[in-house]
């Protein structure tokens, strides 16, 4: 197809634009925690954007966890109508990159381009991913001016701490609403040639034991919390543990060790709390009077939450039968139901296509681990119509010397751009068979 060639030619053509592009955004460090920068990135946005024709809107989510006037959740919509009536596709982008870490040899902010790699926080998750949407929008916008529908490209907030600030409050504003958009692509870092189409379920919970403080000599006196814990943690191995391993999903879960039902124990703290690293003395004798777990436990579709809870809950009874004195609170801190596009959806099959014809190979299908602003647009947004698709390796997300393949922005831009004429320039094409009045060549 004479206009497929035509967006490859462009996109091609734009390889220096793009470099420069995810360089320049690696230079803004939009850390989160706490949220820095988010009106400096929105700003440069703004006016890339609005060059290419796209209308603006920036939007500080107020009031959402996290928001100040000094850490400001500043989001940016920008979308550009066609010419008449048609779909709307829309490429949501978080703007948010965690912590640095250790262990970088590579400035995590200076956007350096070595051997076709571009090198810094955020450049894989999901810099990348953003500058690839916006190539492929303006470079379908280059070849088909004259399209149906609209395109909405967002750069959104707090992606790492929840979304809260971010999808969640669009979606909450109806900008996910099926009304207004039908088509959305995540560029999250999940490789080039595969569709990401939706998250495990996560439930957290705080669990705290209860014992009596005592004299450290004489803890007969008192009550242990912390064995109380470790009495817990052993029946996990006992009984949970291998339970959650037999349980596998029909979900193309990767990498294939999250195919099945997964608990972490997040963090444990009992007795006393650990002085400052500055702190040279010696801790006081006394018997823990509490212990607090986090768990962090990942769910599958075929589970249901109220069950995931009621397993902890029968931990906590046969715990209870055989201790004396064992009490206990357990405190839900966070949920995510699972969700997963279905294979068949408009935006999974048009992305599929254009994957075989840019790649030269059958796309394949996976389901992310851990979760991302999918959840809010399906839950608050009621638009199942979602999945992540963008380049860059997956691993590398939140490590040291983190990049982006600068081919492989290349490569999803074209897929992206490929989905455009699908989605949006066919009716184009359709009009101008019946008789419309659009030249199209
Ligand atoms: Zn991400």
């Amino acid at each position: 197809m004479a206009l497929a060639d035509d967006l490859i030619r462009e996109i091609d053509g734009r390889r220096e634009d793009l470099i420069a592009l995810t360089q320049d955004l690696l230079r803004i460090p939009t850390l989160n925690p706490p949220g820095e920068n988010y009106r400096d990135i929105c700003d440069y946005l703004q006016k890339r954007l609005s060059r290419s024709g796209f209308d603006i809107e920036l939007i500080r989510a107020h009031g959402t966890p996290g928001d100040s006037d000094k850490y400001p959740r500043w989001n940016i919509v920008a979308r550009r109508d066609g010419d008449r009536p048609g779909e709307c596709v829309h490429f949501n982008s978080h703007i948010d990159v965690v912590d640095v870490g250790h262990g970088w040899t590579k400035d995590p902010f200076g956007g350096e381009l070595v051997d076709g790699k571009i090198y810094g926080r955020g450049a894989c998750d999901m810099k990348g991913g953003l500058s690839a949407s916006i190539v492929a929008a303006e470079a379908f916008l280059a070849v088909c001016p004259d399209f149906a529908g609209a395109i909405e490209i967002s750069g959104t907030a707090d992606e790492e701490s929840g979304g809260y600030g971010g999808v969640a409050y669009l979606a909450g504003k109806g900008y996910f609403s099926p009304d207004r958009v039908q088509h959305v692509i995540i560029p999250e870092p999940l490789n080039k040639d595969r569709i990401c189409l939706g998250h495990r379920g996560v439930w957290w919970a705080e669990l705290e034991t209860f014992g009596e403080i005592a004299h450290g000599s004489m803890p007969f006196l008192g009550d242990c919390a912390v064995r109380h814990m470790g009495a817990v943690i052993d029946e996990m191995e006992q009984s949970l543990f291998p339970a959650l391993a037999q349980k596998r999903t029909e979900m193309p879960v990767v990498p294939e060790g999250a195919k099945q039902s997964t608990l972490n124990i997040n963090s444990i703290h009992g007795g006393q709390s650990e002085g400052d690293a500055d702190f040279t003395g010696l801790p006081s004798p006394c018997v823990p009077d509490s212990c607090r777990m986090v768990i962090d436990r990942r769910f599958l579709l075929e589970e249901n939450i109220d069950d995931v809870q009621a397993e902890v809950l029968e931990v906590l009874k046969t715990v209870e039968g055989r201790r004396n004195k064992f009490r206990y609170d357990l405190r839900e801190l966070h949920r995510v139901l699972p969700t997963m596009t279905e294979k068949d959806a408009p935006v999974v099959r048009t992305v599929a296509k254009a994957i075989a014809e840019t790649m030269g190979r059958e796309a394949e299908y996976v389901v992310s681990p851990g979760t991302y602003d999918q959840k809010h647009i399906d839950r608050i947004g009621k638009l199942k119509n979602c999945i992540a698709y963008g380049p860059g390796i997956l691993d590398l997300a939140h490590k040291p010397d983190e990049y982006v393949g600068v081919d492989d922005m290349l490569d999803s831009a074209k897929v992206m751009g490929r989905s455009l004429i699908e989605l949006l320039a066919r009716p184009c094409e359709s009009s101008l068979n019946k008789g419309g009045s659009h030249a199209f060549a």
